[in-house]
């Protein structure tokens, strides 16, 4: 036993590769009898904590870590679309995501349409035999559209198809896996690090059973991985097709960053939830245009209710009608950190159409939600009312010019 493994935190192992003790080990953690590991790219010590510690948070039966939130999506489509195959894609939608699979997978022949979140019914209708990944985001980013995974889950059980949820704005608040997702993505970038400390993503998996979607034709490709994995195929899938392959894997220093920012995940995720609910009442009161779905007005009010009793993330959006207005608006607060990124410590802000969107064709703006004087919104642990006098007090220094 070395010295290190009485550490309390997690040891950082930042090596590339490791030794085998004999060619029979060699052998045998190569065809999978040895859970020691194999090289860095394939699977790392200090990520295997983090892997399994985001399994236990999800019920699953394992998860694999990846170098950020877009090769955890990646990972999980490309192991389940090959060409000619079809995604369902319900938005909101991030900018990476829908770019992913509107630009890029089309070149490769993997086609999506794209849903709003209460047109389940057309969604249904759209299935068809190439269909292979039902696609969704718990809370849109960042039109804050809410869905009803239960009712997505159901009709990707029924039809056989794998249901895939990208749970980045509500770890452990939303718990897809128990609502018929087969596979949970996360960019651990955002609130699970919590301090844009650390870039990361993580896909964590259900287990197959034995009756089970995995295992109908539509997915015959998995058939080796399920003769040899069982439970755990969709696992060896992801690992032995994408992620040895395209190499999008986690580093150790990042799945230590990652690991502390879990520890107090659930601290931070009860303070910004509550906050985000006072600055959004707080700003509506003084005029501002604003958009949480806490609010009566919100569309998504009663599934907020309903589904999202502690809360659904750390956005909020404020329309101030106009880029002007809302670059005035940006840059007259204090408080706020300009940049593209959420689930940060501190408040972040960023005004949508010139930055992360300033590419997108208008209609797709229009189906994402994004208008021309659109502020992203990431409440961060400083005090809520700090931040409501700040977003106040800048909106009227630009009502009153
Ligand atoms: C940021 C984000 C991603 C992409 O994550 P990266 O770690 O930046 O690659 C995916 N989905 C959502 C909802 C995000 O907010």
């Amino acid at each position: 036993m070395s010295n290190f493994d009485s550490a309390i935190s997690t040891p950082i192992s930042s090596s590339a590769s490791f030794s085998y003790s004999s060619s029979k080990e060699a052998e045998d953690i190569f065809s999978g009898n040895c859970s020691k590991p194999l090289y860095s790219r394939m699977g790392n010590p200090t990520t295997t904590v983090l892997e399994s510690k985001m399994t236990e948070l999800e019920n699953g039966i394992g998860a694999v870590a990846t170098s950020s939130g877009m090769g955890a999506i990646t990972m999980s489509i490309m192991s389940l679309c090959s060409s000619g195959d079809e995604v369902l894609a319900i938005g909101g939608l991030f900018g990476g995501s829908y770019a992913l699979l509107s630009q890029t997978l089309p070149r490769y022949d993997i086609q999506t349409k794209f849903f709003d979140a209460s047109d389940l019914k057309n969604l249904e209708k759209n299935i068809t035999d190439k269909t292979k990944v039902i696609f969704c985001e718990s809370v849109g980013n960042p039109n804050l559209r809410l869905v009803d995974l239960e009712a997505i889950g159901k009709i990707a059980t029924k039809y056989n198809i794998a249901f895939i949820v990208d749970n980045t704005i509500t770890p452990k608040i939303i718990q897809p896996l128990k609502s018929g997702a087969d596979i949970v993505v996360y960019s651990t970038t955002k609130i699970i690090s919590g301090n844009s400390s650390a870039l990361g993503g993580i896909a964590v998996f259900r287990e197959i059973k034995d009756k089970d979607k995995f295992k109908t034709s539509r997915y015959s490709f998995l058939n080796p991985f399920i003769s040899k994995l069982g439970a755990k195929a969709l696992i060896g899938a992801s690992k032995k097709r994408i992620l040895r392959d395209f190499g999008m894997s986690a580093n150790a220093n990042a799945s230590y960053h990652t690991l502390l920012g879990l520890e107090t995940l659930d601290l931070r995720n009860e303070r910004v939830n509550k906050s985000c609910e006072i600055i959004a009442s707080n700003i509506q009161k003084a005029g501002l245009n604003v958009n949480h779905p806490s609010l009566s007005v919100n569309c998504d009010n009663t599934l907020y209710k309903t589904n999202y009793k502690n809360g659904c993330g750390t956005i909020i959006t404020i329309d101030m009608g106009t880029k002007e207005k809302a670059f005035k608006f940006l840059d007259n607060t204090k408080l706020l950190t300009l940049t593209a990124n959420i689930g940060d410590s501190r408040t972040l802000a960023l005004h949508m159409a010139s930055t992360i969107y300033s590419d997108f064709k208008s209609e797709e703006k229009d189906f994402l939600g994004i208008t021309d004087g659109l502020i992203r919104l990431s409440i961060g642990l400083e005090d809520p009312n700090d931040i409501s006098k700040d977003l106040i007090t800048s909106f009227l220094s630009v009502e009153s010019v």
